[in-house]
């Protein structure tokens, strides 16, 4: 039985009210009666539910689909103005006892080479993404609870924030770990974590106890309620994220939404963030083995139907994509991107050599992320580092009142200008800089409260010419 509020997961991602809705989206996929009230609906900035996003994924209807990209392209400009921000994943270990059938770390692996950086090896890791310009990381390990310790993790995080090397710093450290207790959940939010990231990979149950055959992940319920765990030991930003290509992506795209749902109805605030990560090639693993791969234009639809779904949400797309499709993808609805990847255990202070590589999935975006960096500019988007909220303890439903306010305009806007103004001063190279300098000194204008322009102007100011850093709205 479908209850939103509910605390099982059976319940709150019931299976019965997914196919109830893909039948219900099938039957209305070319009702342009319907699809025009929802996209109306949709134009009000409150979001849409899973069933009317689900008729609109459906809808093949092509001049249907154009005004769903050109709404989805409008809420992004809304919400999220032309910022992106920017961040880097930091892998801690390989080592894993779980058995997904999907991902080279699955603890059959035997020719991987395993790892699990120490102290040390973490200090050096960080300071390469320090002097790269990178300010908030997003921790990746895998499960293995004798090795990968709550203890492992909470010593990683006060040395990653601990370490100030130059004009460097790492002000955002959000954490993607297995699904674990309250009690732990509510360490990390004591050791001053970001967001607590958990991918579902799937909601289709009786696909996900095959796709984890072995190991703790198997255990669908317990994984699906982390974040009501997390929520209940105090951590209010939570990342959601399928792996489309495991199973139908109308299905997950359903379950996705319900749980988005699920934690508004029962904690008050939806997700934080959102990713969607598409199934690649890696060590051991061809994505050709897996039924249900999405094309580009399948996947891009997916992106702006989220947008459209839940407007508040951040949204994440990674180096798996390509740089023609990360581009398309901006413009649909992502809000924060990655950028001089490495995912590999230890790969930023020292490349791996080919033929020992650790990685969990092959990178499709090389670039650098001063490359990155400038392509953004290039197409007139603010590359930003800023981490202003959660370090103003703007987490939560504070962060969403924020957002609601539309103040997000007066915050988001300057703080992005200010910390692109350290990236260049400290990090850039000359032909990036002089593109950022540009488009700093014609996007101060749009900040839209005059004293607000002046402060920034005047902060400005002071990084380049004082050497002051960390101003923040
Ligand atoms: S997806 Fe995560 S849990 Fe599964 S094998 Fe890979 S690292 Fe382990
Ligand atoms: S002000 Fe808050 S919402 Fe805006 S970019 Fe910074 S951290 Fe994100």
């Amino acid at each position: 039985m479908y209850d939103v509020n509910s605390k099982c997961a059976d319940e709150f991602i019931s299976h019965e009210e997914i196919l109830e809705t893909l039948a219900y989206a099938d039957e209305n996929k070319e009702n342009t009666a319907l699809i025009d009230a929802i996209i109306e609906k949709a134009k009000k900035r409150k979001g849409l539910t899973h069933r009317e996003a689900s008729v609109l994924l459906a809808c093949p209807i092509e001049e249907k689909n154009q005004e769903i990209y050109r709404l989805a392209e409008q809420i992004k400009k809304d919400f999220y103005g032309n910022r992106i921000v920017m961040f880097a994943p930091l892998y801690l270990s390989n080592y894993c006892i779980n058995g997904c059938t999907y991902c080279p770390y699955h603890a059959k692996n035997k020719h991987i080479p395993r790892k699990q950086l120490t102290q040390e090896e973490i200090r050096r890791e960080v300071i390469a993404l320090q002097d790269m310009g990178h300010k908030r990381l997003a921790l990746e390990a895998g499960e293995d609870p004798v090795r990968n310790t709550m203890d492992y993790y909470l010593e990683s995080i006060k040395t990653i924030y601990g370490i100030k090397h130059k004009n460097g710093a790492i002000r955002r450290v959000n954490i993607n770990i297995a699904a674990t207790t309250v009690d732990n959940y509510r360490l990390l939010k004591e050791a001053g974590i970001g967001t607590y990231i958990l991918f579902q990979e799937t909601y289709h149950k009786e696909s996900y106890l095959e796709l984890h055959p072995t190991g703790p992940k198997h255990d669908y319920n317990y994984h699906t309620e982390a974040m009501d765990r997390a929520m209940e030991g105090g951590i209010d930003d939570v990342g959601l994220g399928v792996l489309f290509g495991l199973d139908k992506y109308r299905y997950e795209f359903a379950g996705l939404l319900m749980h988005a749902e699920h934690l508004e109805a029962a904690f008050g605030v939806g997700p934080h963030t959102i990713s969607v990560p598409r199934l690649k090639h890696a060590d051991d693993i061809n994505p050709e083995e897996f039924d249900n791969g999405i094309d580009d234009e399948t996947f891009l639809k997916i992106i702006a139907c989220i947008r459209i779904a839940v407007p508040y949400t951040g949204m994440i797309i990674s180096t798996r994509e390509n740089k023609s499709c990360r581009e398309r993808a901006l413009h649909l609805g992502i809000s924060q991107i990655s950028g001089g990847s490495r995912t590999s255990v230890g790969g930023y202070y020292e490349p791996e050599p080919e033929d020992e590589s650790s990685e969990q999935f092959d990178v499709s975006d090389n670039r650098t992320l001063d490359e990155v960096v400038r392509w953004l500019m290039e197409m007139d988007y603010i590359p930003s580092f800023c981490t202003a909220c959660y370090r103003e303890g703007r987490t939560g439903d504070r962060f969403m009142s924020l957002c609601k306010s539309g103040q997000i305009q007066n915050c988001c806007h300057p703080n992005a200008l200010m910390t692109l103004k350290e990236y260049l001063m400290d990090y850039a190279s000359p032909e990036t800089r002089a593109i950022g300098d540009k488009l700093i000194d014609r996007e101060v204008l749009n900040v839209p409260n005059e004293k607000v322009r002046n402060v920034v102007l005047e902060n400005l100011r002071l990084i380049e010419q004082d050497n002051r850093r960390d101003f923040r709205f």
